[in-house]
């Protein structure tokens, strides 16, 4: 996807991976950004606390309301939204121009809301829908993560029952049956019609 297209130019795609809570979003990435470290994982800002073992500035940046308050108010996000009626998440805008600009692409592992609005402002946006091979599946990853209350992982669950109505909105489903299997086959997306 580095590749000169042609025009002298290097062409950088930008591709959201979204899905329900628990899908595996996080290890299906964590995965692209070791095989593929051309492409730009993109880290959100999130007013939530860090879960025990999150790098600040790998998984996120952590954040204060206020400091996320002024983010807005700079214009510093590509898109930002609350999830799951709790914490506020954000994706800073800068590094992805940065490295658009010189023909990476990048991948925003974010939710439906935040899929939506990217697609709203970057038309040429791909989104990818990663789904749970089985409903009964989903839920068996939420519990053995274990870091969710069980009143959150109810509410994480309700939620994941309208995202996974939402799959028709998005360009590609990709079912992550097997990490390496989903994660070539998101990449292969991010050399899709990058022109
Ligand atoms: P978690 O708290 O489990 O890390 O993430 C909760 C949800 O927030 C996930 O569905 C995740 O995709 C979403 N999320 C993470 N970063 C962003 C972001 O920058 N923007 C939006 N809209 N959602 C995000």
């Amino acid at each position: 996807w580095l590749q000169d297209r042609g025009l002298g130019q290097r062409t950088g795609r930008l591709v959201v991976l979204a899905g329900p809570t628990a899908v595996g979003k996080g290890t299906v990435s964590r995965h692209i950004r070791e095989q593929y470290p051309d492409v730009l994982l993109s880290v959100s800002a999130t007013t939530r606390a860090p879960r025990p073992g999150e790098i600040e500035g790998e998984h996120y940046y952590f954040v204060s309301d206020a400091d996320f308050d002024r983010m807005i108010a700079d214009d510093e996000f590509l898109e930002w939204a609350t999830v799951h009626n709790a914490s506020r998440y954000g994706t800073p805008r800068g590094p992805i121009d940065a490295a658009l600009a010189t023909g990476r692409s990048v991948l925003l592992e974010i939710d439906l809301q935040g899929a939506r609005a990217v697609k709203r402002s970057m038309p040429e946006a791909l989104l990818v829908f990663l789904s749970p091979p089985t409903w009964e599946e989903l839920v068996r990853r939420l519990i053995g993560r274990g870091t969710e209350s069980s009143e959150e992982q109810a509410r994480r669950l309700e939620t994941a029952k309208v995202e996974l109505a939402a799959v028709g909105e998005f360009d590609v489903e990709v079912v992550n049956d097997e990490v390496g299997r989903a994660a070539a086959e998101v990449v292969a997306q991010l050399d899709v019609g990058a022109v």
